[in-house]
C-alpha cells in the first residue's frame, strides 16, 4: 500500500487540545492518518509527497441535514417558508408532484460537486428517490449517512410503499464502507402515524441505525402530543422508544426548554441550519441553552430551495452571527464551538466521531485544503484561526478535498463527479418541469 505526505503551511488539527502546525504535515496510508506533526524533513520515508504550499489543512466538514435532489428546485420557492404546512404543501408538494425520478440523478450530481467544492465531506441526506440517490453519492466518494424521506399521513397504502423504499435503501446501503443506510421519518406525529414509527422503530433495530427527521420547526408536533397523548412530544418520543436510537433532528426550534435534559441524555442531535430557518422566518433554535444543557449539536444547510447554498463555511458564519443576534451578546457562541457543530458534533451524531472531525492520528483521511492566499484572511499572526474560519472564510476558498485518503477535489478541478456535464442535464430537466408545471 501506498504512503502519502502531505506538507502544508498551517494544519488546524481540531483535536481536543487544538494542536495547530505551522507549518506541518500529515501522514496517510492505507485512507488513515498514520502521523501528523510539525517537522518537515521527513520526505524520504514516503512513496508520495504533496506539498501543498500556503495552504490551511483542516477536517472536511459534516453537513448533517440535506435533500440532495431540491438543487432542481432552487429558486422555485423565493419568499416561501417551507417550514410552514401551507409552504410545504401549496409549493414544496406541487414541485414534487411535477419531478420524477429521471430528474434525480443530475440533481444529486450537482449537489456532490457543490458540496465537494465547498469542503464538505460527509453529509447525512433525507428524501425519497433513494434508488436513484446511491449510486451518484457513491460515484462522488462522498462519506454520507442516507435515509429514505418516510411521509405517511396515516395512510396503509404510502405506509408500505415508503417502508419498502426505506428497506431497500437499507439493504444496498449494508455493506458501506463510506455511506450508511439511515431510516428518515419526514417528521414524527406531523406526517408519520404511530403504526408507521413502530414499523420504523424495527427497521432501526435490524439495521441498527437511526433516525434523521424534522422537529420542532413550529409548534405543531407539540400541539399534537399535547392535544392527543398529554404530554410533549419529546416525552411521547422517549415513551415509544425512539430517543433510544440515534436521532438527528433537523432544526429544533420550538422545544420546550424542559425537555432538554431528557435530549441530553440520548443519542440525540439538534441539526441547526440558519440559512433556512432566517429565510423561513420561523425564529431561531435555542442553540446556546441547548448546548448548555449538554444536547449534542450540527450543523446543515437543508435543502438549497429553501437555503441557497451548500457552503458550510456560510453556515457557521450565519449561524455564529444569528446566535449573537438572538442572545444579544458578542461571539454568544464560541468561533471554536461553532466550527465543532460542522465538524465533530456532525461526526458525533452519525457515530463517527473515532473516524472522521478532527484531524488525528488513526482517523480516517478526510481532509480539506484552503487557499491562503486568496482574499479575506487577517494579517498572519494576528488574527485567530477559528474566528477567520467562521467569520471570514467562504467554502470557494477550498481548492483540494479529500475523503478517506482519495482525492474529490484537485487545484479545485473535481475528480469523481462531472459537474458540466450534471449541469447541463439539470438544466434540460428543468425544462421538462417547467413544461409539466405549466401545463
Ligand atoms: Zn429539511
Amino acid at each position: 500500500m501506498t504512503s502519502t505526505l502531505l506538507q502544508a503551511d498551517t494544519i488546524v488539527t481540531l483535536d481536543a487540545q487544538d494542536q495547530i502546525f505551522e507549518p506541518g504535515y500529515i501522514a496517510l496510508e492505507d485512507g488513515r492518518i498514520t502521523a501528523i506533526g510539525q517537522d518537515t524533513n521527513i520526505k524520504s520515508s514516503y512513496d508520495e509527497v504533496v506539498d501543498l504550499g500556503e495552504s490551511l489543512l483542516m477536517p472536511g466538514l459534516v453537513n448533517t441535514h440535506t435533500h440532495t435532489p431540491m438543487v432542481l428546485f432552487r429558486g422555485l420557492a423565493e419568499g416561501v417558508s417551507l417550514f410552514s404546512m401551507e409552504g410545504f404543501l401549496e409549493v414544496l408538494r406541487v414541485l414534487e408532484g411535477a419531478a420524477d425520478e429521471s430528474m434525480v440523478a443530475a440533481a444529486v450530481e450537482v449537489s456532490c460537486a457543490e458540496m465537494i467544492r465547498t469542503g464538505t465531506t460527509c453529509f447525512a441526506d433525507q428524501y425519497f428517490y433513494m434508488d436513484e440517490i446511491l449510486p451518484v453519492v457513491q460515484k462522488s466518494g462522498l462519506r454520507a449517512a442516507l435515509a429514505y424521506g418516510i411521509v405517511e399521513l396515516g395512510d396503509e397504502a404510502s405506509r408500505e410503499r415508503e417502508l419498502a423504499g426505506a428497506t431497500r435503501l437499507l439493504e444496498r446501503a449494508k455493506d458501506g464502507p463510506l455511506i450508511k443506510g439511515w431510516v428518515g421519518p419526514h417528521a414524527f406525529f406531523v406526517d408519520n402515524s404511530l403504526e408507521a414509527i413502530q414499523l420504523e422503530l424495527d427497521l432501526a433495530e435490524k439495521y441498527q441505525t437511526g433516525f434523521h427527521i424534522h422537529l420542532a420547526t413550529n409548534w405543531e408536533e407539540e400541539n399534537y402530543c399535547q392535544e392527543n397523548y398529554g404530554i410533549s412530544a419529546v416525552e411521547q418520543m422517549k415513551k415509544i422508544g425512539v430517543l433510544d436510537y440515534p436521532l438527528l433532528a433537523a432544526h429544533c426550534i420550538t422545544i420546550p426548554e424542559e425537555d432538554f435534559p431528557t435530549l441530553a441524555a440520548a443519542p440525540f442531535t439538534a441539526v441547526i441550519c440558519p440559512s433556512a430557518a432566517m429565510r423561513s422566518a420561523t425564529g431561531s433554535s435555542p442553540l446556546k441553552a441547548l448546548q448548555a444543557a449538554g444536547v449534542n449539536t450540527a450543523l446543515g444547510s437543508d435543502n438549497v430551495a429553501n437555503a441557497n447554498s451548500y457552503d458550510m463555511f456560510n453556515e457557521m458564519q450565519l449561524a455564529a452571527k444569528l446566535m449573537s443576534y438572538r442572545e444579544q451578546e458578542p461571539a454568544a457562541i464560541p468561533a471554536r464551538d461553532i466550527l465543532d457543530m460542522a465538524t465533530m458534533g456532525g461526526a458525533r451524531a452519525l457515530g463517527l466521531e473515532d473516524e472522521i472531525g478532527s484531524l488525528e492520528v488513526g482517523k480516517q483521511a478526510d481532509i480539506i485544503a484552503l487557499d491562503q492566499t486568496s482574499i479575506g484572511w487577517g494579517p498572519r499572526g494576528a488574527q485567530d484561526i477559528f474566528t477567520a474560519l467562521v467569520y471570514g472564510i467562504s467554502g470557494m476558498h477550498v481548492t483540494d478535498v479529500m475523503v478517506a485518503g482519495n482525492w474529490l477535489l484537485r487545484d479545485t478541478q473535481w475528480t469523481t463527479v462531472n459537474y458540466p456535464a450534471a449541469r447541463e442535464t439539470m438544466n434540460e430537466d428543468y425544462k421538462e418541469l417547467r413544461r409539466r408545471l405549466d401545463a
